[in-house]
Protein backbone atom coordinates (compact mmCIF):
# COMPACT_ATOMS: atom_id res chain seq x y z
CA UNK A 1 0.00 0.00 0.00
CA UNK A 2 1.04 3.36 -0.78
CA UNK A 3 1.65 5.61 2.23
CA UNK A 4 3.92 7.85 3.78
CA UNK A 5 6.54 8.96 6.12
CA UNK A 6 8.23 11.87 7.63
CA UNK A 7 12.24 12.29 7.74
CA UNK A 8 14.68 14.96 9.31
CA UNK A 9 18.01 15.23 7.99
CA UNK A 10 19.26 16.33 11.18
CA UNK A 11 22.26 19.11 12.15
CA UNK A 12 25.47 16.44 12.20
CA UNK A 13 24.14 16.33 8.40
CA UNK A 14 23.68 19.34 7.85
CA UNK A 15 26.90 20.87 9.01
CA UNK A 16 29.02 18.28 7.37
CA UNK A 17 27.19 18.96 3.79
CA UNK A 18 25.36 15.67 3.48
CA UNK A 19 22.19 16.95 2.75
CA UNK A 20 22.77 15.82 -0.94
CA UNK A 21 24.24 13.03 -0.82
CA UNK A 22 21.03 11.25 1.76
CA UNK A 23 18.64 13.11 -0.28
CA UNK A 24 20.17 11.18 -3.74
CA UNK A 25 19.78 7.81 -1.32
CA UNK A 26 16.70 8.63 -0.77
CA UNK A 27 15.38 9.19 -4.53
CA UNK A 28 16.89 5.93 -5.22
CA UNK A 29 15.32 3.84 -3.19
CA UNK A 30 12.41 4.75 -4.41
CA UNK A 31 10.38 7.65 -1.78
CA UNK A 32 9.16 10.25 -3.45
CA UNK A 33 9.52 13.82 -1.72
CA UNK A 34 5.89 15.43 -1.26
CA UNK A 35 6.79 17.71 1.06
CA UNK A 36 10.52 19.46 2.01
CA UNK A 37 11.94 22.48 3.88
CA UNK A 38 15.12 23.26 5.47
CA UNK A 39 14.71 24.75 8.94
CA UNK A 40 16.18 25.55 12.50
CA UNK A 41 14.64 24.02 15.44
CA UNK A 42 14.50 25.85 18.68
CA UNK A 43 14.93 24.28 22.19
CA UNK A 44 11.60 24.26 22.77
CA UNK A 45 10.13 23.06 19.34
CA UNK A 46 13.09 20.36 19.64
CA UNK A 47 11.80 19.53 22.62
CA UNK A 48 8.26 18.78 21.99
CA UNK A 49 9.08 17.01 18.74
CA UNK A 50 10.59 14.60 20.94
CA UNK A 51 8.54 15.10 24.04
CA UNK A 52 8.00 11.05 23.71
CA UNK A 53 11.72 10.46 25.03
CA UNK A 54 11.36 13.16 28.10
CA UNK A 55 11.88 10.67 30.49
CA UNK A 56 15.03 9.19 29.54
CA UNK A 57 18.72 10.39 30.68
CA UNK A 58 19.57 11.62 26.66
CA UNK A 59 16.55 13.79 26.18
CA UNK A 60 18.81 17.46 27.47
CA UNK A 61 21.86 15.82 25.03
CA UNK A 62 19.25 14.83 22.43
CA UNK A 63 17.17 18.83 22.31
CA UNK A 64 20.53 20.63 22.62
CA UNK A 65 21.73 18.73 19.68
CA UNK A 66 18.62 18.78 17.36
CA UNK A 67 18.49 22.53 17.55
CA UNK A 68 22.35 23.13 17.20
CA UNK A 69 21.87 24.05 13.84
CA UNK A 70 19.52 23.68 10.64
CA UNK A 71 18.01 20.66 9.58
CA UNK A 72 15.77 19.40 6.39
CA UNK A 73 12.56 18.26 7.31
CA UNK A 74 10.53 16.08 4.31
CA UNK A 75 7.38 13.77 3.90
CA UNK A 76 8.35 10.99 1.58
CA UNK A 77 5.50 8.94 0.19
CA UNK A 78 6.39 4.95 -1.53
CA UNK A 79 4.40 1.88 -0.48
CA UNK A 80 5.32 0.19 2.77
CA UNK A 81 7.13 3.69 3.74
CA UNK A 82 7.44 3.35 6.89
CA UNK A 83 9.50 0.06 7.26
CA UNK A 84 11.59 0.38 4.40
CA UNK A 85 12.60 4.09 5.43
CA UNK A 86 13.40 2.34 9.15
CA UNK A 87 15.61 -0.48 7.03
CA UNK A 88 17.02 2.27 4.54
CA UNK A 89 18.47 4.42 7.63
CA UNK A 90 19.61 1.62 9.36
CA UNK A 91 20.15 1.19 13.54
CA UNK A 92 19.67 4.02 15.55
CA UNK A 93 23.56 3.47 16.66
CA UNK A 94 25.64 3.21 13.00
CA UNK A 95 27.81 1.16 14.71
CA UNK A 96 24.89 -2.07 13.99
CA UNK A 97 24.10 0.05 11.01
CA UNK A 98 24.15 -2.74 7.72
CA UNK A 99 26.29 -1.62 5.02
CA UNK A 100 24.00 0.39 2.42
CA UNK A 101 22.47 1.97 5.12
CA UNK A 102 22.03 5.92 5.21
CA UNK A 103 23.27 5.72 8.88
CA UNK A 104 26.18 3.33 8.30
CA UNK A 105 27.35 5.96 5.44
CA UNK A 106 26.71 9.14 6.97
CA UNK A 107 26.43 8.93 11.59
CA UNK A 108 29.08 9.63 13.63
CA UNK A 109 27.06 7.97 16.88
CA UNK A 110 24.03 6.79 18.39
CA UNK A 111 23.20 10.59 19.29
CA UNK A 112 24.57 12.37 16.51
CA UNK A 113 22.79 9.65 13.57
CA UNK A 114 22.09 12.10 10.72
CA UNK A 115 18.65 11.00 10.05
CA UNK A 116 15.34 10.67 11.77
CA UNK A 117 12.56 8.60 10.40
CA UNK A 118 9.28 7.85 11.38
CA UNK A 119 8.18 4.58 13.48
CA UNK A 120 4.30 4.24 12.89
CA UNK A 121 2.00 5.59 10.08
CA UNK A 122 0.25 7.44 12.67
CA UNK A 123 3.23 8.93 13.68
CA UNK A 124 4.17 9.68 11.05
CA UNK A 125 1.21 11.71 10.39
CA UNK A 126 1.83 13.57 13.72
CA UNK A 127 5.45 14.26 12.71
CA UNK A 128 4.83 15.36 8.82
CA UNK A 129 1.76 18.34 10.66
CA UNK A 130 4.57 19.11 13.00
CA UNK A 131 6.11 20.84 10.22
CA UNK A 132 3.99 21.26 6.93
CA UNK A 133 0.43 22.57 6.40
CA UNK A 134 -2.00 21.13 4.09
CA UNK A 135 -1.12 23.38 1.88
CA UNK A 136 2.29 22.27 1.68
CA UNK A 137 2.31 18.42 1.08
CA UNK A 138 1.84 17.42 -2.77
P1 LIG B 1 15.43 6.16 16.28
O1 LIG B 1 13.96 5.84 16.16
O2 LIG B 1 16.30 5.16 15.59
O3 LIG B 1 15.75 7.57 15.85
O4 LIG B 1 15.81 6.04 17.83
P2 LIG B 1 15.03 6.42 19.17
O5 LIG B 1 13.59 6.75 18.90
O6 LIG B 1 15.34 5.37 20.17
O7 LIG B 1 15.77 7.75 19.66
C1 LIG B 1 15.50 9.00 19.07
C2 LIG B 1 16.81 9.73 18.88
O8 LIG B 1 17.39 10.00 20.17
C3 LIG B 1 17.90 8.95 18.15
O9 LIG B 1 17.78 8.96 16.76
C4 LIG B 1 19.16 9.66 18.62
O10 LIG B 1 19.37 10.90 17.92
C5 LIG B 1 18.80 9.98 20.07
N1 LIG B 1 19.32 8.95 20.98
C6 LIG B 1 18.89 7.67 21.14
N2 LIG B 1 19.63 7.01 22.06
C7 LIG B 1 20.56 7.90 22.49
C8 LIG B 1 21.61 7.83 23.45
O11 LIG B 1 21.86 6.81 24.09
N3 LIG B 1 22.36 8.97 23.62
C9 LIG B 1 22.11 10.12 22.93
N4 LIG B 1 22.90 11.20 23.15
N5 LIG B 1 21.13 10.23 22.03
C10 LIG B 1 20.37 9.13 21.81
Amino acid sequence: MINRTFTMIKPDATEKGSTGGILQMINAAGFKIVAMKMTHLSKEKAGEFYAVHSERPFYGELVEFMSRGPITAAILEKDNAVEDFRKLIGATNPANAEEGTIRRKYAASIGENAVHGSDSDENAAIEGSFFFSALEKF
